[in-house]
């Protein structure tokens, strides 16, 4: 029998584990030839979800805890369950119940195909709002067509299935601040998809404000592509000739005298091209100083060697038996 570690990232997700096991414990039973187990990776939560996990490993024999000790984010807790897992294949999921967890047993039909990445997909993005429906899809238009192919699958985020040896692949990559999304695809290997669809949250709320899901689009750009980084040659040569010939065009304007012709005052039309130039250039200075940032942030990171998350403890099952 194939092993199956369910790793479930958990920042303040007291009020829906209850939910969770309730409704896995429907579904988990009916599916053959895999065996189950799961991995709880506390990220730092503030309230009752370590008590919550902690009475859950007293109460089940399929329980492993991994306690971060403190918030590191939700591709660090994944990294630290996927760094604890042992079993054949791993299911990466929300604690929340937005991810069906009637998709488990598709997962592993795939997994027995042979499939060594199955990613589940939107097929559609009803329970989002409008600004997330329309932001995500700018976002997949946009990060893949910096690459002119598609580097990252549409609408496929952390809820994931993948074999040993994929997660072992995953985990001997050298870069320090992991984002799965990324990764997963770098590595390759036999790969699927499933249709599905999200459910609502089932019960707290949502970690993802608008400001960390901008910052989250520009990890995944600067740590998933270089391409952003020609920009500024490119835009550089372009405004280069273009002004080179405006200059050349107001020199020959200015020499055959067709200035005096003009039946309007010349002066302040060239004091406001002067001042929309100042401004402009100082916006697209800023912008691509911005755009180096992000890649410098990225190599920061990299190489300062600090750990993206520290352990405070792991339970295992296997502790626990003996
Ligand atoms: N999560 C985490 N650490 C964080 C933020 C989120 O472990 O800092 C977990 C969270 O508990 C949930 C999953 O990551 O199980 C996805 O988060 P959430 O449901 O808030 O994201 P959304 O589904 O709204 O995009
Ligand atoms: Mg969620």
């Amino acid at each position: 029998m194939k092993t199956v570690s369910i790793i479930l990232p958990c920042y303040n997700e007291e009020t829906v584990l209850p939910y969770y096991f309730e409704a896995v414990d429907k579904v988990l039973p009916t599916i053959e030839g895999f065996s189950f187990d799961f991995i709880l990776v506390n990220d730092g939560s503030k309230d009752k979800t370590l008590e919550t996990m902690e009475k859950l490993y007293q109460e089940r024999n399929d329980i492993n805890i991994v306690n971060l000790s403190r918030n590191f984010g939700q591709n660090p807790a994944l990294t630290a369950g996927l760094a604890s897992s042992k079993s054949d294949y791993v299911i990466m999921m929300d604690a929340d119940l937005q991810d069906p967890i009637t998709m488990i047993s598709k997962i592993c039909d795939k997994f027995a195909q042979g499939y060594d990445v199955v990613n589940p997909h939107r097929a559609s993005r009803k329970t989002d709002t409008r600004f997330k429906r329309n932001s995500a899809a700018f976002f997949y238009r946009f990060t893949n067509s910096l690459e002119g192919k598609e580097v990252l699958p549409s609408n496929v985020n952390c809820f994931r299935g993948l074999s040993r040896r994929a997660v072992d692949r995953i985990m001997a990559l050298p870069e320090k601040d992991r984002l799965l999304v990324n990764e997963i695809p770098l590595v390759g290997f036999k790969t699927c998809q499933i249709d599905f669809e999200r459910e609502k949250r089932r019960a707290g709320k949502s970690k993802y404000n608008v400001k960390k899901m901008v910052n989250y689009a520009f990890d995944i750009i600067s740590s998933g592509t270089t391409k952003p980084l020609y920009l500024p040659i490119k835009a550089g040569a372009i405004l280069t000739a273009f002004f080179s010939f405006a200059f050349v065009m107001l020199l020959l304007f200015y020499f055959l005298g067709h200035f005096q012709v003009l039946t309007f005052d010349i002066q302040p039309l060239v004091l406001f091209l002067i001042l929309a130039g100042i401004f402009l250039g100082v916006s697209i200075l800023l912008f691509f100083i911005g755009i180096l940032a992000l890649y410098l942030h990225n190599v920061v990171i990299n190489t300062r060697d600090r750990p993206t998350y520290c352990i405070d403890y792991i339970f295992r099952k296997e502790d626990k038996e003996k």
